[in-house]
């Protein structure tokens, strides 16, 4: 297959390494939306967050908060947008699953997530009946 971050996670292209173990591996993001902003994907491949094996995610959620802490820290940021897109309608260009850890300074630091109030009506019980189904 020829996906990038498989042929990161095989060293066969160079990447700025974070952190590696078994099951996954940390690197730079070439784009640094922020200082600091980090990767961290599956060594085995998985198009998505939806996609990755169970024990594969709960690992790498650990090993995601661990570094997002030290990250966060050494850069003395303020916060950090943790973050997975899923799907190419969800801003994924990459179809190996990867959480985005990004470093937050203030509000212009090049990353924006806005919450748009919606202006028609809401029908929350038709909304929840669809997801209980
Ligand atoms: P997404 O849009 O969520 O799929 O994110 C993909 C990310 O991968 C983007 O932020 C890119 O900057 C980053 N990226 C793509 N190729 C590389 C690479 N070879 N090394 C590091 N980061 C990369
Ligand atoms: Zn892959």
């Amino acid at each position: 297959m020829n996906c990038i971050f498989c042929k990161i996670a095989k060293k066969e292209i160079p990447a700025k390494v974070v952190y590696e173990d078994d099951v996954c591996f940390a690197f730079l993001d070439l784009s640094q939306v922020t200082d600091g902003h980090t990767l961290v994907i599956p060594k085995e491949h998985a198009s998505n967050y939806l996609e990755v094996d169970d024990e594969v995610l709960a690992h790498m959620s650990i090993v995601t908060k661990k570094l997002a802490g030290i990250i966060k820290e050494a850069f003395h940021a303020s916060g950090v947008n943790i973050l997975s897109n899923a799907g190419e309608v969800a801003g994924q260009t990459v179809m190996h699953f990867h959480m985005h850890i990004i470093p937050r300074y203030d509000t212009s630091d090049g990353i924006e997530i806005n919450f748009k109030q919606r202006e028609d009506e809401l029908d929350l019980d038709k909304i929840l009946s669809t997801i209980k189904q």
